[in-house]
């Protein structure tokens, strides 16, 4: 999501909580945690983001209106939908996988570090953040206010392909003046881990148990985390899907952050077939729930 684009959202997004607004199964009360074999997975809620069928723009048709309107929602929307990083453990191990908004996006999100508190775990423990990707909603967290590192101890492993593309002057004189916020960020974050960042290359193993999957489109190095144990297993997909309500039934409409909307609906719709395929358990950075992957017509369902 982009910094200034989303001003009037952020406004929204900070009253929508205490409001109480009523909200349907698609920004549901977080699930979690799961168990997948010997692992722990707990989804951290970071914040709700109102996300409108401007950001979908083949959402703003009469199909998008009708699927808001069956949901509860205003036909012209904004739909709430959940920021959320995942705090991954084993023995006494833990893992941190995206790290949400801190503060770069305005009131409202910046609850990681509460949601680690709250299981006992303090920012210095966490010896490792995976990152899907390095927009804001999930790197801006790795950030205190002052964009300094907030984890002591942990290095960044990341897509080789990810770093370069946020490091790279010529790509971000290309992209679209909305990119241009996401760049500082990133640009910010790999600055504050001079040192401590890794690159990794296609379907690592990032831990035992542990690989990367690679998602490119939404951005070049973009990733999901593999998670198995024994016949056990979890797939969390990054941002594959913003809103499940809009793109599961139409895995075509793209966000208008995508690097590649092409290589994102061809990536989306891959995977989607793979879930549901291989009968795997999915979760993702602004999904509500785990659930597996059903063919419905021409699009999904989460089950
Ligand atoms: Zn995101």
């Amino acid at each position: 999501m982009s910094l200034h684009l989303s001003r009037r959202n952020l406004l929204a997004a900070s009253a929508l909580v205490p409001l109480g607004l009523h909200v349907p199964a698609v920004a549901a009360p977080l699930g979690g945690p799961y168990r997948v074999g010997a692992f722990t997975v707990t989804p951290l809620r970071d914040g709700l983001f109102p996300l409108e069928p401007s950001m979908i723009p083949a959402a703003e048709g009469q199909a998008g209106q009708a699927l808001l309107k069956g949901a509860g929602f205003p036909a012209t929307g904004p739909s709430p939908e959940p920021v959320n990083a995942f705090l991954i453990r084993r023995g006494g191990r833990h893992w941190l996988l995206d790290a949400g908004c801190g503060t770069v996006l305005g009131p409202g999100f910046d609850r990681v570090t509460a949601a680690l508190a709250a299981e006992g775990v303090r920012p210095d423990q966490v010896e490792t953040v995976w990152l899907s990707h390095l927009h804001a909603d999930h790197a801006g967290g790795l950030l205190t206010p002052r964009r300094l590192a907030r984890f002591a101890n942990a290095e960044l492993v990341l897509q080789e392909r990810e770093v370069a593309y946020w490091s790279d002057a010529g790509a971000r004189a290309s992209a679209p003046a909305a990119l241009s916020p996401m760049f500082e960020t990133a640009q910010a974050v790999l600055a504050a881990y001079p040192d401590r960042i890794r690159r990794v290359s296609g379907e690592a193993e990032l831990a035992p148990g542990v690989h990367a999957l690679p998602l490119p489109g939404h951005t070049p190095g973009h990733m999901g985390v593999l998670i198995a144990d024994g016949p056990e297993r979890l797939l969390i997909w990054g941002d594959i899907i913003h809103s499940r309500l809009l793109q599961l039934p139409h895995p075509d409409w793209t966000v208008i952050w995508d690097t590649d909307p092409a290589e994102a609906i061809a990536t989306r719709r891959r995977i989607l077939d793979r879930a549901a395929t291989e009968d795997l358990s999915v979760t993702g950075m602004h999904l509500a729930a785990r659930g597996r992957i059903g063919r419905s017509g021409a699009g999904y369902v989460l089950i």
